[in-house]
């Protein structure tokens, strides 16, 4: 019943997660409040860089792709776990630096990074940065010269592969706003200019196809697409290449019915379908970084709600109304997400009913999951939305002047609020 691991029931029948009692969270820090195992992010990081070790004889970087959940602590944790993280936003990057990041462990991407963010990127000494179109590659040469310093870059590609995903988060095919086209030669002529521009070195090359993906095969495919490629520079430009970073997309399970391959095994299957191309290509196996995002976090957080009221429209559906909704949760809204919930104060009790939970705003639109299986329940009882650690926080808002909620971190049985929930008064902090 419960989709993911950390998650379990106690005694009095109430939902535990990294056990630690739901209930008594709700009624510690108020609802809606985003709770996180942090035991469960720990081994995610683990399990993807053993798989790194155990495939890549010239090694690699987990890079956690923050967008999916960026704080202070988390970056904190990625940090300790030695793993590195992928930034979208001066945002993004200046709350790294501040949680003592190491600078060199940042990848910075995005389709349209300004010069204040590329002036910051270079003043932190991010790693790399992920050139994404020509006008940032003449920016950044630019501004990189009259630092007297040198950008290490590689190149955002589109390699022109269908991942079987929702339209929104495919980004690996040919009509896509990201990146420099394989198949038109766009790629091939980047890599010339910018290995010829000053203040850039050529390390590598990026690319990322999409977003909860559980096929393996666009990735392999990838993999052959993007080692092609580096071998192709090699024979135009003479430079071999020593750099792959292959991206995130690797999905989470949302319901049941979602079959989560063990990372171990789907990155084994990548890592053969790479090295085979490699070894006809006589290519060297490159530095392979990958960034997952939504497999880190994603099954390591629950959003815990209180119920308002039940409306039961005879014929038509019964609504679940929650004291949250599309502020903190703008997935159904966008995508039609899928998510499984539960009644965390009644977690053993049949889940009978057919519901749609709905939020708080202003909006139809406004709901979290429509006919999906609930337990009965009503005003005051506590509802625990599964596998909302990633896209959630970091997609909230505060439409509505709805304050966003806290998040608590639990660990080893204990809980610490690791970002507090925001008052009335944050919420007009930069009225004038
Ligand atoms: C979004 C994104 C990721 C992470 O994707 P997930 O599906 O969350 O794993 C990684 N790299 C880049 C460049 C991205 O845009």
């Amino acid at each position: 019943m419960f989709v993911s691991d950390g998650l379990s029931v106690n005694e009095q029948g109430h939902l535990t997660i990294g056990g630690v009692d739901t209930v008594e969270l709700a009624k510690k820090y108020g609802t809606p409040l985003y709770v996180m195992d942090e035991m469960s992010i720990r081994s995610a990081l683990r399990e993807y860089k053993k798989s790194i070790d155990d495939n890549y004889e010239n090694g690699g970087m987990v890079a956690f792709a923050s967008k999916a959940c960026a704080f202070k602590a988390m970056y904190e944790i990625v940090k300790e776990e030695g793993c590195g993280a992928d930034v979208v936003s001066g945002g993004e990057l200046y709350t790294a630096i501040q949680a003592g990041f190491p600078a060199e462990r940042l990848y910075f991407h995005g389709n349209f990074k300004t010069e204040a963010e590329l002036a910051l990127a270079l003043d932190y000494g991010v790693g790399r940065i992920v050139v994404d179109n020509w006008e940032e590659m003449e920016t950044l040469s630019a501004m990189a010269a009259a630092r007297n310093v040198t950008a290490d870059i590689y190149l955002r590609i589109t390699p022109g592969v269908d991942a079987h995903t929702h339209s929104f988060v495919m980004t690996g095919q040919n009509d896509s706003k990201f990146g420099f086209t394989l198949e038109t030669g766009d790629a091939l002529a980047a890599a010339k200019r910018a290995a010829a521009m000053p203040g850039l070195a050529l390390k590598g090359m990026h690319c990322h196809i999409g977003s909860q993906i559980f096929d393996e095969a666009p990735f392999a495919h990838t993999a052959e697409l993007m080692i092609g490629f580096m071998a192709k520079v090699r024979e135009e430009m003479g430079i071999t290449l020593t750099e792959l970073n292959m991206g995130g997309g690797f999905g989470s399970r949302y319901v049941e019915s979602d079959a989560v391959m063990p990372y171990g095994e789907y990155m084994w299957r990548i890592a053969g379908a790479l090295k085979a191309v490699a070894a006809s290509l006589s290519f060297p196996v490159p530095y392979i970084v990958i960034e997952p995002g939504r497999s880190i976090v994603g099954n390591a957080g629950i959003t815990l709600y209180t119920v308002g009221s039940v409306k039961h429209i005879p014929g038509i559906r019964t609504f679940v109304i929650v004291d949250g909704g599309m502020t903190d949760n703008p997935r159904y809204a966008l995508y039609q997400s899928p998510y499984t919930a539960v009644i965390a104060n009644r977690a053993n009790a049949p889940a009978d009913q057919t519901v749609t939970i709905a939020g708080r705003c202003c909006e139809s639109g406004d709901l979290i999951q429509e006919h999906t299986k609930l337990q009965s329940c009503g005003r005051g009882d506590i509802l625990a939305v599964m596998t909302t650690g990633a896209y959630n926080y970091s997609m909230s808002s505060n439409y509505n002047r709805i304050p966003r909620p806290a998040i608590v971190m639990v660990k080893d049985g204990v809980d610490r609020v690791v970002v507090k929930a925001e008052t009335y008064a944050d919420v007009m902090r930069n009225d004038v």
